[in-house]
């Protein structure tokens, strides 16, 4: 496409995303946003956090991809047609013997809970008031299969894999939520509704795939998760919604205007409480670097759309942290749940580990109080707690790599990790 067009096309997209208020017949009377109005005021900072009252800490658990199609869906109860159309792959089952070819057999069938593994207990232990995670994967048995080289899919009847983790909420606006056409978004719509599971970032039009999974937090206030997906991390043109069509709620650019139609969005259901997450598939899957204007969107999402927590995600290792203005952006939470096992090629990033990570912020500021990370490692297709040189390990990639937004961590002797940063003065 010549530039001007591009240009001009952007300028479409921009306009049917900031559009999609007026197609829901939404006032145009925006709401001031909250957190412009108390962020200056309070400074964030892990000693802070032990003298708030428990009533004013909303903690959630987010995480990065959950893949639980393909080779996952092959070992769950109801596998799905294994069928692929991957230039080297033909069946999802080969994923399944490459993961037992090098860690040894997978108890297959394994039960709903099993993927989890040790995060059942983790989440058990610090029962956070929302659980959020990007799920990778069409759920649904259609075979339309999208002209690309991989095709996510779980079987419906696996759903319980996800619900058996208390998970409120699926962020979709990602690269394979239509891997299977719209028939398969359609489904996957349907199945996450009927299982009480929240959604955003994809709809049967653009009104719903950019709406919020709206998380009611008993005497505390809301989550809102607003879901967003770049073109980035390899989200198709085609594949975003519009007033008339199903898709995803993807970023047209990472524009000043962008910014205002998702001030507008969240400026429309925002109230003193709430938390506003941004959760955003961006970037390639692989390597340390934050695009410049990767930070200076989410920058911007902080400083004028109300944003309180960047979730970011897409690359399959952890990346960098920042605290800016007291609101916390995770670049990249890594995968959390896939079928990489065996697979070589970029050991060096050691995409097996992964993070849990316990946000907590004050629902009065909206500020961080405290970021707790719970490492794990997957193999055997589920999540077992990392080890102790691992831990070292993802200790130090998160020095190295928060050093450049003023971050670090520190090792707790339970082998979690915690998040240290500047707080606001
Ligand atoms: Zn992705």
């Amino acid at each position: 496409m010549k530039r001007q067009e591009k240009h001009a096309d952007r300028q479409l997209q921009r306009r049917e995303f900031i559009g999609y208020l007026l197609a829901a017949g939404c006032t145009l009377a925006v709401r001031p946003v909250c957190a412009q109005a108390v962020m200056a005021g309070s400074a964030g900072s892990p000693a802070k956090a032990d003298a708030q009252q428990a009533g004013g800490v909303i903690t959630l658990f987010v995480c990065g991809d959950v893949m639980t199609g393909r080779g996952v869906d092959q070992v769950l109860p109801h596998p799905g047609n294994p069928v692929l159309y991957e230039p080297y792959m033909k069946s999802a089952t080969g994923y399944v013997q490459i993961a037992e070819e090098a860690n040894g057999p997978i108890p297959k069938p394994v039960d709903y809970s099993y993927i989890w593994g040790d995060a059942l207990a983790e989440l058990a232990r610090v029962k956070p008031d929302a659980r959020i995670i990007n799920l990778e994967t069409s759920v649904t048995q259609s075979d339309e299969a999208e002209s690309k080289s991989i095709n996510y899919r779980m079987h419906p009847a696996n759903i319980p894999c996800i619900t058996a983790a208390h998970i409120d909420c699926c962020t979709l606006a990602n690269n394979h939520v239509l891997d299977w056409g719209r028939p398969g978004l359609a489904e996957t719509l349907q199945t996450l509704k009927t299982a009480g599971i929240k959604t955003a970032g994809a709809g049967q039009n653009l009104r719903e795939a950019a709406a919020p999974a709206v998380i009611p937090v008993a005497g505390k206030g809301r989550v809102l998760v607003f879901s967003f997906g770049s073109e980035s991390s390899g989200i198709p043109r085609s594949w975003a919604a519009k007033a008339g069509r199903p898709g995803v709620n993807r970023l047209p650019d990472f524009s000043a205007e962008t910014v205002w139609g998702i001030r507008e969005g969240i400026g429309q259901v925002k109230l003193p409480g709430d938390i506003a997450v941004a959760s955003i598939h961006w970037g390639g899957n692989w390597g340390y670097p934050v695009p410049h204007e990767q930070q200076e969107f989410a920058r911007q999402l902080i400083d004028e759309a109300g944003v309180d927590v960047v979730h970011g995600h897409s690359s399959h290792h952890v990346q960098g942290i920042e605290v800016y203005q007291g609101k916390p952006i995770l670049y990249g939470c890594g995968d959390f749940l896939n079928d990489y096992e065996g697979i070589s090629g970029h050991e060096a990033y050691r995409g097996d580990l992964a993070l849990m990570y316990f946000v907590s912020m004050d629902s009065a500021s909206g500020n961080l109080l405290r970021l707790q990370m719970t490492p794990m490692q997957i193999k055997h297709f589920r999540l077992n707690r990392a080890s102790r040189s691992d831990t070292l390990w993802l200790n130090d990639v998160l020095n190295r790599e928060g050093r450049k937004f003023g971050t670090g961590v520190e090792l707790n002797a339970d082998n979690s990790l915690a998040l240290r940063w500047t707080p606001l003065i």
